[in-house]
């Protein structure tokens, strides 16, 4: 059975057998589509997403054999559909699986407990679409297996020999509030953690005045390395257009696996990398939408430690009520009147 992208399965069977079974089911998959045009059953679409599946699925008991497990749990009904791709069961899964790596759950006998299972990515896969929420076991697993394909990337070479870390995001991956920002900086770099600098212990104060912590939110950034600033020691530079279409992918999985129920964009380079809209001047504190998530651009707490004015504090705490209007959060007489007097 496929379910939110993972293979339920639950008679017992060993790993290695299973294993086997798929890979001949693979090879028998080939013969027909390819080797033998009366026996063909399936178009070539249909095959590369059923191979897809069946690599991935492969690939993850393969991995789980690796580490001595050598019994899993399957039901009769997932081998006999996996024998039988129709056209609607795979279309059915092609939704579930693309956003993130298949990750089976699989219900193991091994004689050491296995952590969550994951399998490796599939390349390429889009956002999910919006609309479908995974269950708890695999909107961990799709996440965990989103940050390993980010850790590794190399997608912008020029980042990737200069970063100290891959900067993923931090926080609670099922928050209603999620804060999107720029880039990381050298301290973000140095701790692999958005929002660590000062912009970012003002940014903690911020969620802190809400009644939030930084544990509840969810952080993360357009791009996910550091911008490089050759021959300079010191000093950031903004994301480059193409650095940013490169990177958003990542950030849009992110937003679609969390859900918010509210984003705030940081700063200039944050609606942009979000909206494609420029002006943070004229778009702070009016609310926009992101893929249906109400999305609220302020501005980029470096902003305001480069200009300390009650005022400009007063309008991102202004745009912070809004939020927490949104959110149904209370809001208390002190915290209606922050930063109206100095
Ligand atoms: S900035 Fe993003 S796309 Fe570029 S290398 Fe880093 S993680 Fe990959």
């Amino acid at each position: 059975m496929v379910s939110n992208g993972f293979l339920v399965l639950k008679r017992r069977e060993t790993a290695n057998k299973l294993a086997d079974k798929l890979s001949a089911l693979r090879a028998q998959l080939w013969i027909n589509n390819f080797g033998d045009s009366r026996g063909c059953r399936y178009d070539a679409g249909m095959s590369a997403d059923y191979h897809q599946l069946l690599d991935a699925t492969i690939q993850h008991l393969e991995g789980l054999k690796s580490r001595g497990v050598r019994h899993v749990a399957v039901v009769p009904e997932t081998l006999r559909s996996l024998a039988q791709p129709a056209r609607a069961a795979i279309s059915s899964v092609r939704p579930q699986v693309a956003p993130v790596a298949p990750a089976p759950a699989l219900r193991t006998f091994s004689p050491k407990p296995v952590a969550a299972p994951v399998i490796a990515p599939v390349e390429a896969a889009p956002v999910t679409p919006r609309g479908l929420a995974l269950e708890p076991v695999a909107k961990a697993a799709a996440f965990a297996s989103l940050r390993e394909r980010a850790m590794v990337c190399v997608k912008c070479p020029n980042l990737a020999s200069s970063r100290k870390s891959v900067v993923f995001g931090v926080g609670n991956i099922d928050a209603e509030l999620m804060f999107v920002g720029e880039a990381p900086g050298a301290d973000e770099d140095a701790q692999g953690e958005p929002f660590v600098g000062a912009a970012g212990q003002l940014l903690t104060k911020i969620i802190t005045a809400t009644g939030l912590s930084r544990a509840d939110v969810y952080i993360a950034n357009i791009l996910k390395c550091r911008p490089d600033t050759p021959g300079q020691t010191s000093g950031n530079r903004k994301p480059t257009p193409a650095e940013m279409a490169t990177c958003i992918p990542y950030l849009h999985e992110q937003i679609d696996l969390i859900r918010p129920k509210v984003i705030v964009a940081l700063g200039g380079t944050a609606v942009e990398g979000l909206l494609g809209k420029t002006g943070i001047t004229k778009l702070r504190g009016q609310w926009q939408t992101y893929r249906e998530t109400p999305l609220m651009p302020t501005y980029h707490p470096s902003y305001l430690l480069r200009n300390q004015s009650l005022s400009e504090k007063r309008r991102v705490w202004e745009d912070m009520l809004a939020v927490m209007e949104k959110l149904g959060m209370p809001i208390s007489e002190k915290q209606r009147n922050f930063f109206t007097k100095g």
